[in-house]
């Protein structure tokens, strides 16, 4: 076979063709030293790009945008954004390029992305760069989201630089290549709607549309379409991050999809502990993204969007605004319903169960697991076993064992499923002591633990021997988790 070169790469430059004044040509920086520190062989393949010719020289250069194609060309996007409340009219690509649109196996086009990849000029006070700790991270995070069946952007790779980047400390550069269904973001259309220009955001509608929810297209209001299809997929996302105990820590409406995919790890964490009020990110004073407040937060942010769609959902204004609302209300219902079927496969209930039965349930249980601050994941993984008539291993993790036990002969008389349970409930997460662990490894050179990491937790159904500590809590002296912006 002949070796695979940089003129076989097919990418196209549907957004940079598309979105002129969204989008701005720019070149990534040069890399002094790469090194190419890990790769995703697997989602390689599903988008048709050769190993071989990833891990050459070539593939190393288009993983860090320093060897591109002659044809294509890179942007930065243009969008805007409700940070942390406050509405920021440009954010944009300050560090990163989308480097054009791939088709991916399903048929689909992806966007392949690179982040770390030098200032742009939305870069403001940014040095454009990003550290080989927070690259993989993210690496790490959105590949055991994927494996849980959550939607999320992919990571194809993580290249060191060979550069040092000056954060807190002088840490060593890198460089993630990120592919997601498209990069466009609620911020996105905040940033169309306010240059007045309807066209724009009547196209980026459609490009939505077209890329997302062809579906939409047919109906008598596609815009409406879009906005409902648009808040069905994210009730059902926070619906899911609820249920395996993820917190985004950055809802910030430029750091959500029109997808509905996960994007943008940042200060994220999994909970070990059932507390909802958990808040992880260090810069979150407020407790604005704590664990429980995710779903308010996913409609304050879909409101945001409404509102930049308002001139597309009907020429009346007043009109418009019923028609959002009226939308808008679906997503309550749809996170509660995603939420209760989602629980309800957790515990193993069967179906046709009524809901005055299983209800109170879920809520006394989730009163015993915060009351007894117990592991979270763990608990859900041993109940398979409790409903396997073996209930020591959930015994241990909690301690109100009177009330505990009281529960499981209730729940139990209603014949759980253990087999359906464990394919829901993962053994392993990316458990923040074992992220932190291995991303400080893998700053320092050694890698190792990350592989053994996200071996664990990309298959995270699958109790095997040998992994034992991946599948508990943090020890004692980890403390209390807080994770810092410093990306
Ligand atoms: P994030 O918190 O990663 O979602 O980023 C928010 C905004 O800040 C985006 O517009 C980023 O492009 C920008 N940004 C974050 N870090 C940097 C950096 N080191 N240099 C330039 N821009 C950055
Ligand atoms: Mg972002």
């Amino acid at each position: 076979m002949d070796a695979v070169s940089l003129s076989a790469v097919t990418l196209s430059g549907h957004f940079a063709r598309d979105f002129p004044e969204m989008a701005i040509a720019w070149r990534a920086e040069e890399v002094p030293d790469p090194e190419l520190l890990v790769i995703n062989e697997p989602l390689a393949a599903e988008l048709g790009l050769d190993t071989d010719f990833l891990t050459s020289s070539d593939g190393v250069g288009l993983l860090t945008g320093c060897r591109l194609p002659v044809d294509l060309t890179p942007v930065a996007q243009a969008y805007a954004g409700h940070q942390f409340g406050w509405y920021a009219p440009r954010l944009g690509d300050g560090r990163a390029l989308l480097l054009g649109e791939i088709t991916h196996s399903d048929g689909k086009l992806r966007d392949v992305h690179l982040k770390g990849s030098g200032r742009t000029p939305f870069g403001r006070g940014g040095d454009g760069l990003a550290v080989v700790g927070p690259m993989l991270r993210e690496y790490l995070v959105s590949e055991a989201m994927h494996a849980l069946g959550i939607p999320t952007t992919r990571s194809l790779a993580v290249v060191g630089t060979g550069r040092l980047v000056q954060r807190e400390t002088v840490l060593p550069g890198a460089v993630l290549t990120r592919v997601a269904t498209s990069h466009v973001r609620v911020g996105s259309f905040q940033y169309a709607a306010a240059t007045g220009d309807t066209g724009l955001v009547r196209r980026l509608a459609e490009y939505a549309i077209s890329r997302h929810y062809p579906a939409a297209a047919a109906a008598e209001n596609p815009y409406l379409a879009l906005f409902h299809a648009v808040t069905a997929a994210q009730a059902s996302l926070v619906a899911r991050w609820m249920l395996v105990g993820f917190v985004h820590g950055v809802m910030n409406t430029d750091n959500m999809t029109i997808s509905g995919e996960t994007i943008d790890y940042g200060p994220c964490a999994f909970r070990d502990a059932f507390d909802p009020a958990a808040v992880y990110s260090s810069v979150d004073d407020g407790g604005r993204y704590a664990y429980r407040n995710q779903p308010v937060v996913a409609e304050w942010n879909l409101a945001r969007l409404a509102e930049s769609l308002l001139p597309l959902l009907h020429e009346d204004q007043e009109t418009a605004i019923g028609l959002a609302v009226e939308a808008l209300d679906d997503f309550r219902r749809q996170y509660s319903a995603a939420w209760a079927a989602g629980m309800n496969a957790k515990l193993g209930f069967r179906r046709g169960l009524e809901d005055a039965v299983t209800g109170p349930l879920v809520e006394e249980l989730l009163v015993l697991l915060q009351e007894g601050q117990v592991d979270y994941t763990s608990i859900f993984r041993s109940l398979g076993k409790a409903a396997r008539g073996e209930p020591e291993p959930a015994r241990q993790l909690v301690p109100d064992v009177t009330a505990f036990d009281a529960w499981v002969e209730r729940w139990r008389a209603l014949s759980p499923d253990a087999d359906a349970m464990d394919r829901v409930n993962p053994v392993y997460i990316p458990r923040n002591h074992l992220v932190e662990g291995a991303l400080a490894a893998a700053t320092g050179g050694d890698l190792d633990p990350l592989f053994r990491l996200l071996d664990a937790v990309t298959r995270p159904f699958e109790e095997r021997p040998g992994l034992e500590r991946y599948a508990v809590g943090a020890p004692e002296e980890f403390g209390t988790y807080r994770t810092f912006c410093g990306t």
